[in-house]
């Protein structure tokens, strides 16, 4: 180092650097040339020995690539009723197709943490290979913004997919897909073609595993795996226009509606749910 810093700075001093460093050569004694010719050889050394361990250390290898796995890539799809970015993120090359969609109801976001953690979750449990994983952020930024159930139009998202039972009405919207929100996730979906689709919500009062389709195994091992009870969607509540009844019973993928308990801290949600989440994203 010291070598090298005197060695340029003498080169600097002397314009070795300039045009005049042939005269230099030419009157100098044989002590002051062997000093000229040994200085770039000495400044190569040093510039290998001393310059390269300050380079910026790069982080290489696997632990690369699972870092950059493991970060989200937002992808923006399309935009609201009031303009917010609609974003997915895809994770893993898998022929196992999964979509996880972080909330469709604004005023439902105890599913935020689950939807920020699952990437790395995903990649830590090595799923990259045999799945592909697709994160709808939130379906509903609009309403999560204002933390209400609708959109921005006031329109349930989750009642306005074209289904049979389709019901037009100023909550439902006046026909299906009126909704921008709801045309890009039944795009998302037409083009994707999961073969499991999870959409975080929650429920006063309760929470359970709820299912639409062929999709009653995936939901009890869900249930067994959490503690939430898996609950047939025909056995609850008409949901007519719903995400679950045109992708799960017209469309035959199976759909798990995931109902958190209202008000859970998000942080215990995805702790409950984590290891349930896994296996039903990695193998159904
Ligand atoms: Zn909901």
């Amino acid at each position: 180092m010291i070598l090298v810093g005197m060695g340029c700075d003498w080169m600097l001093d002397r314009g070795v650097n300039g045009d005049d460093g042939p005269a230099i050569l030419r009157t100098m004694s044989f002590r002051g040339t062997l000093r000229w010719l040994s200085i770039p050889f000495v400044c190569w050394v040093g510039s290998c020995v001393t310059f390269h361990p300050l380079q910026p250390r790069q982080t290489t290898g696997k632990a690369a690539e699972v870092a950059a796995l493991r970060e989200p890539a937002w992808q923006i799809l399309g935009s609201s009723v009031a303009g917010r970015p609609l974003r997915v993120a895809h994770y893993g090359t898998g022929a196992r197709r999964v979509l996880w969609v972080g909330g469709i109801h604004g005023n439902e976001r105890e599913g935020g943490v689950a939807t920020a953690m699952l990437a790395a979750a995903f990649v830590d449990a090595g799923g990259e290979r045999a799945v592909t994983l697709t994160i709808l952020e939130d379906a509903n930024p609009d309403g999560t913004a204002a933390q209400v159930r609708g959109n921005a139009n006031g329109i349930d998202l989750n009642r306005n997919f074209p289904t049979k039972n389709f019901k037009a009405s100023r909550l439902f919207g006046q026909s299906p897909l009126s909704q921008p929100e709801a045309k890009l996730l039944h795009d998302l979906i037409a083009a994707q073609k999961p073969h499991l689709i999870v959409v975080a919500h929650s429920c006063g009062g309760d929470h359970f595993i709820n299912f639409d389709g062929p999709a009653q195994g995936v939901a009890e091992r869900f249930a067994r795996l959490s503690g939430y009870r898996a609950r047939a969607s025909e056995d609850l509540w008409p949901t007519p226009g719903s995400l679950g009844t045109w992708a799960g019973v017209e469309r035959g993928i199976p759909i798990l509606t995931l109902e958190y308990l209202r008000g859970r801290e998000p942080n215990i949600a995805w702790a409950e749910t984590k290891n349930a989440i896994l296996a039903v994203v990695l193998d159904g």
